[in-house]
């Protein structure tokens, strides 16, 4: 663990700090996995065809910027694979960008990363994946167990505020535009 540690400290040293954090979990309900369960198992009951799926996906996902250039060419990547307790792979993945597909505008934000719900009229899949899977909450006063809340206070800073446009920030993230539907 250390030797990879110091390996990927270097890989930054040298190609320069990265531009994109993604984060990427395990689903149990692919249809990869759910297909290839025997009648009275659960997905509990297979980490290992839980981590062989996320393994392919990992690979794929990671195509995308290295092989692909979706999100602009990568010059260097690095990943991380943590087992949760609840046995889902998740993986923490830092990219570095050729200096030609680098974020430097907002303009270049909104190409690639949203902060909106799709209209469940135009793209209903899309719709439920992201309500399904990338909203925060419900936490706040009104949710007050909710693991995320602390001190009557939800520790991730939800729910943010809407703003019109995406604005640079050089200390922290950029704040994505995002306004209610
Ligand atoms: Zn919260």
């Amino acid at each position: 663990m250390r030797e990879r540690c110091a390996d990927a400290m270097s890989i930054f040293a040298k190609y320069g700090a990265p531009h994109l954090f993604m984060t990427f979990t395990a689903n149990p309900k692919w249809p990869e996995i759910t297909e290839n369960l025997r009648p009275s198992e659960h997905t509990t009951d297979r980490p290992d065809l839980l981590a062989r799926v996320f393994n392919l996906k990992l690979k794929s996902l990671m195509d995308d910027p290295t092989v692909q250039g979706t999100l602009g060419k990568s010059t260097a990547q690095v990943y991380t694979i943590e087992f949760q307790k609840r046995g889902l792979p998740h993986a923490h993945i830092l990219i570095v960008l050729r200096a030609a597909d680098k974020f430097s505008t907002s303009e270049h934000i909104d190409k690639f990363v949203r902060a909106e719900i799709p209209s469940p009229i135009e793209n209903l899949r899309l719709h439920e994946i992201v309500t399904k899977c990338l909203m925060h909450g419900p936490c706040g006063i009104e949710n007050p167990g909710t693991f995320c809340m602390e001190a009557g206070q939800c520790k991730k800073m939800f729910p943010k505020e809407f703003r019109t446009e995406t604005t640079m920030n050089v200390s922290v993230y950029p704040f994505v535009s995002q306004m209610p539907k």
